[in-house]
């Protein structure tokens, strides 16, 4: 406990909720598969960051978790990592369409960086990722969506309503959602349509909320959207 107290000090890192998973200092502790690792390793990572030494535990815990730290800090592999494991244990992996793991981020430029850093992951185990956002076309990304379909969909949250309602997709096998830079998603008026995209997936959800501040509106729709969950803050930050 005294040690636990101390790994946490030394990454400046503050943590709440109750049966946390124990943060993991080294790749090797997460339990992942050996090809996963190697693709970690051969893209130059040689430590997980602080968030992700607390986050990744927790989330392959099956917990849902608030997460703030700053930019820079390693949030998309955080979530991105425990998202293909929860991928693979599906058993609806097999059957069915649409995506089981979903992200929301707040601009085009975000989504297509969260989709970057996903499909060099994704590779390892053959899960397909698409993106879909605003100021491009809705034809090319729905055809993107239909054939076969995908297991990861990145997206901003009006185009994701939008092609959901052109039943390019659909949230019914959703397990695993992410809401990234939830405090720029409120900035830019997307609380409507998160809360309408939260609503509209299974309940028994696993959620992740990622933010670099948290003023008080993001920490309330935090608090409604996941079910008990781990709060992580990395640095002074949201305090
Ligand atoms: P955030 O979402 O917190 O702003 P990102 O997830 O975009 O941060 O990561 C910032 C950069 O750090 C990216 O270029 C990413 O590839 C890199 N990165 C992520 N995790 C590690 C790691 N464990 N070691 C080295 N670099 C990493
Ligand atoms: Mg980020």
């Amino acid at each position: 406990e005294e040690k636990l107290r101390q790994i946490r000090k030394d990454l400046d890192m503050h943590v709440s909720g109750v049966d946390v998973a124990k943060p993991c200092i080294a790749f090797a502790h997460f339990g992942f598969d050996e090809a996963l690792v190697d693709n970690i390793v051969k893209h130059g990572y040689s430590e997980p960051t602080a968030i992700q030494k607390q986050a990744v535990p927790v989330a392959l815990s099956g917990r849902d978790i608030i997460g703030i730290a700053k930019t820079g800090s390693g949030k998309t592999a955080a979530f991105i990592w425990p998202m293909l494991i929860h991928i693979m244990d599906q058993p609806e992996l097999q059957t069915g369409e649409g995506p089981i793991g979903l992200i929301l981020a707040p601009t085009r430029e975000l989504a297509g960086q969260i989709y970057t850093e996903a499909k060099k992951f994704a590779k390892c185990y053959g899960l397909r990722v698409a993106a879909v956002y605003g100021g491009a076309s809705k034809m090319d990304q729905f055809k993107e969506l239909r054939p076969g379909g995908i297991e990861i969909l990145v997206g901003t949250p009006g185009r994701l309503i939008d092609m959901v309602k052109m039943k390019a997709t659909n949230f019914r096998r959703v397990s695993f959602l992410v809401l990234d830079e939830a405090d720029r998603m409120f900035d830019l008026g997307f609380e409507p349509q998160v809360r309408s995209i939260c609503d509209n997936i299974r309940p028994d959800r696993q959620t992740l909320l990622f933010s670099a501040t948290f003023p008080k509106k993001v920490e309330r729709l935090a608090r409604e959207v996941t079910t008990a969950p781990v709060r992580i803050s990395i640095g002074n930050v949201g305090q």
